[in-house]
């Protein structure tokens, strides 16, 4: 069972587009205690400015801004129901970046609700930058792709840190709160003093090829009824990537994976993934119909290049965003970009 399936090469770089990275993460100034306080007064600083999933910027861009622009007011820094958090991303030769996470309250503004990439940020005295030119609140699942390595990069960390910081504000040990330390990268508890670093939890994503190299595609049941992706899942405690792929596809649809190789990892801070790729063939012999267990899987069915290209372009099916894993491992599969529905 070992030696079913040829060798397919790893996802390039480029088809992952919230792995890419251009600012050097600079982790040694992390430990200089004023190090945010001091880039927040040095005009060569850049901030990007994230709110959940969306950052301030165009569709293609980050609207990165200096610390004076901002116009943030000793009262909007001093409510302590909606303290501003920073968090240090790396400098390059040009600037040092922070990341500036606005809580839903931010100044007032309702910054939570906005709904749409191409909303507007309200006016307001306080958090007022983004109203400058075009920029908007975009969102990194929606534009990741479109973005130069240097704006994903900082966009995908700083979603990803304040993200981990939104759903973990107490101490897991005492229960008290926390504050941040490391400019950012971890938090200290107030009281017994305990440090917790950002969360990053694996998931495995896998291509499953069958005996005549078609792939399997699966709807899970909390999606329209016409989207396919390939089958995934987190990792449970205590088990290895490898052994995860081989789960998952057991659980969800009843099928044996042999083989299993290794294809490419990106970040899916949605909110704190990471996304391990992998390929797998059927077990010669085993079973080769794929039965959806019903609950997490309701659809399930094996494509050639040529069935998916028609279903693509038919609308039948409608596969996954460009800024995900799941859409690269897919035209890898298939050889290049899946066409466009007609
Ligand atoms: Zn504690």
């Amino acid at each position: 069972m070992s030696d079913a399936g040829p060798e397919v090469p790893p996802l390039a770089m480029d088809a992952l587009p919230l792995g890419r990275w251009s600012v050097p993460r600079d982790a040694e100034r992390r430990t200089d205690q004023d190090l945010i306080a001091t880039l927040r007064t040095d005009a060569a600083t850049r901030v990007v400015l994230v709110s959940g999933g969306r950052l301030a910027g165009a569709h293609d861009r980050l609207r990165l801004v200096s610390p004076a622009d901002l116009g943030l007011t000793n009262a909007a820094e001093g409510d302590p129901g909606t303290p501003l958090e920073w968090f240090y991303l790396g400098r390059d030769e040009e600037s040092s970046y922070l990341a500036l996470a606005l809580p839903p309250e931010a100044g007032g503004v309702p910054i939570a609700a906005v709904g749409t990439p191409d909303e507007r940020i309200s006016a307001d005295e306080r958090v007022h930058a983004p109203t400058h030119g075009d920029a908007q609140w975009v969102s990194l699942r929606e534009s990741g792709h479109l973005m130069s390595a240097r704006d994903a990069g900082l966009a995908t960390t700083a979603v990803a840190l304040a993200a981990w910081r939104h759903r973990h504000r107490f101490c897991p040990r005492c229960g008290a709160a926390t504050h941040l330390s490391e400019a950012g990268w971890s938090a200290t508890c107030t009281v017994d003093g305990s440090v917790h670093y950002p969360r990053t939890d694996p998931a495995v994503i896998m291509a499953i090829h069958d005996h005549e190299d078609r792939l399997l595609l699966a709807r899970s049941s909390a999606w329209p009824e016409n989207r396919r992706s390939v089958l995934a899942g987190f990792v449970e405690s205590g088990e290895g990537l490898e052994s995860a792929v081989r789960r998952e596809v057991a659980e969800e649809v009843q099928l044996e994976v042999g083989r299993v190789q290794y294809a490419g990892a990106q970040p899916w801070p949605f909110p704190g993934s990471l996304m391990v790729a992998f390929h797998g063939w059927l077990v010669p012999g085993g079973e080769a119909a794929p039965v959806p267990d019903g609950v997490e899987i309701t659809h399930a069915e094996f494509f050639t290049r040529d069935e998916l290209a028609r279903a693509v372009t038919t609308g039948e099916i409608g596969v996954p965003m460009r800024t995900s894993i799941a859409r690269a491992l897919i035209e890898s599969w298939y050889g290049g970009d899946l066409p466009e529905p007609a």
